[in-house]
């Protein structure tokens, strides 16, 4: 993974301080200490990815008007539609501008028209 310096300073101070918050890890349901603690860091991964598409997309600029994939024609931004992804890990909610297109009488959703497969 590419990770600047300064992010990965961020995230050694971060797992430094879960690291003593968490203090003795317990094993139970694990298959050993080693195991335990991955299982808990993949669950942080998670919730820091979950957190990161939330606040990202919520942040995204937003133009007035996009154009319509179906006829061409701009459509007028019509407000934030919140939105569960499936991601890698799993459902993540996200936020995304909806448009409505007058000639076709739809809405649609121009930035993740990659995402949908
Ligand atoms: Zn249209």
């Amino acid at each position: 993974m590419a990770t600047s310096n300064q992010v990965r300073a961020k995230i050694e101070s971060f797992a430094r301080q879960l690291a003593e918050e968490f203090g003795e890890i317990d094993e139970e349901g694990a298959l050993s200490w080693l195991d335990a603690i991955e299982t808990r860091a993949v669950e942080i991964g998670d919730a820091v990815t979950t957190e990161l598409l939330k606040k990202q997309s919520a942040d995204r600029p937003v133009e007035e008007e996009s154009k319509c994939s179906k006829c061409g024609r701009l459509g007028r931004y019509k407000g934030q539609r919140e939105r569960e992804l499936v991601g890698r890990r799993g459902p993540v909610p996200i936020s995304e501008a909806e448009y409505f297109c007058p000639s076709c009488r739809r809405s649609f959703f121009p930035e993740y028209a990659s995402d949908r497969r």
